[in-house]
């Protein structure tokens, strides 16, 4: 199996795509994305479990499991043992997405850390990379990671919209990031002035989907073959050919998530 174009990060198992999930993947197939890593976290467990279940159904698929920083006030031990047992299965490649979301504090503060804190611990105990979401929390997350896993850890980033030298912290710390729609998005010449400054070889490319549909933001519903638009958008800013970007971004993805 060749790896090609992978979308890193979406919530397949989100009620959006409740009436088409099958078209959803069967379209972004078509639009050349070979592999794709459906996210747990967002919604309770059983996201995660579902998410599982289409790794299951899906060769080229994998999953993740957590509970994302918004539902941090409902992680207890009961959840935690059942993302245990998902990170036993080999189609489950990483724990997340979790981190730290100041933006709308969903769920209190110290709670998001002492659960990122936790899935920090699992991800160690199961030797799997970590899938990390943070907005409006960038020194927090750092103090979190520095604490937890002082030796280094593996993972991404993901719909980073930093500076440079937040990433050049996390790519100091093992870590990749990864650009979603937001890096088409008129508004972000930084980000894109920053992307165009990373080395292909320390990012990956998503959609989040539903979420962050890329331009032309048509239609609303983000879905997995529109990663074609941030790889377009990523070779742009690198003055490369797309094929040039999906070979190195495929390459992190597989190290990553499909070895
Ligand atoms: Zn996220
Ligand atoms: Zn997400």
């Amino acid at each position: 199996m060749k790896i090609g174009l992978v979308d890193t990060h979406c919530h397949l198992t989100d009620r959006a795509f409740n009436n088409d999930r099958g078209e959803v993947i069967e379209r972004a197939r078509e639009a050349g994305v070979t592999n794709i890593v459906a996210v747990g976290g967002g919604g309770p467990i059983e996201h995660s479990e579902a998410a599982a279940e289409l790794a299951l159904r899906y060769p080229f698929l994998r999953a993740t499991a957590g509970i994302h920083p918004h539902d941090a006030r409902n992680y207890d031990d009961r959840a935690e043992a059942r993302i245990e047992a998902l990170l036993e299965r080999p189609e489950v490649v990483a724990a997340g997405e979790t981190g730290l979301d100041y933006y709308y504090d969903n769920s209190p503060r110290d709670v998001q850390r002492e659960v990122l804190a936790r899935h920090l611990a699992l991800a160690k105990r199961h030797d799997v990379p970590v899938v990390l979401h943070c907005r409006d929390a960038e020194s927090d997350l750092r103090e979190v990671i520095e604490a937890e896993r002082p030796d280094g850890l593996t993972g991404v980033v993901h719909c980073f919209t930093g500076t440079y030298e937040d990433a050049s912290w996390y790519l100091d710390h093992g870590l990749l990031v990864s650009f979603t729609g937001i890096l088409t998005y008129k508004r972000s010449d930084d980000l894109r002035a920053v992307a165009g400054r990373l080395p292909l070889e320390s990012v990956m490319v998503e959609t989040d989907a539903p979420y962050l549909t890329p331009e032309p933001r048509k239609p609303r519903r983000n879905e997995p073959a529109f990663v074609t638009r941030v790889a377009d958008t990523l070779a742009e800013v690198h003055k490369t050919s797309r094929e040039h970007v999906i070979e190195a971004t495929g390459t992190n993805a597989e190290r990553l998530f499909f070895s």
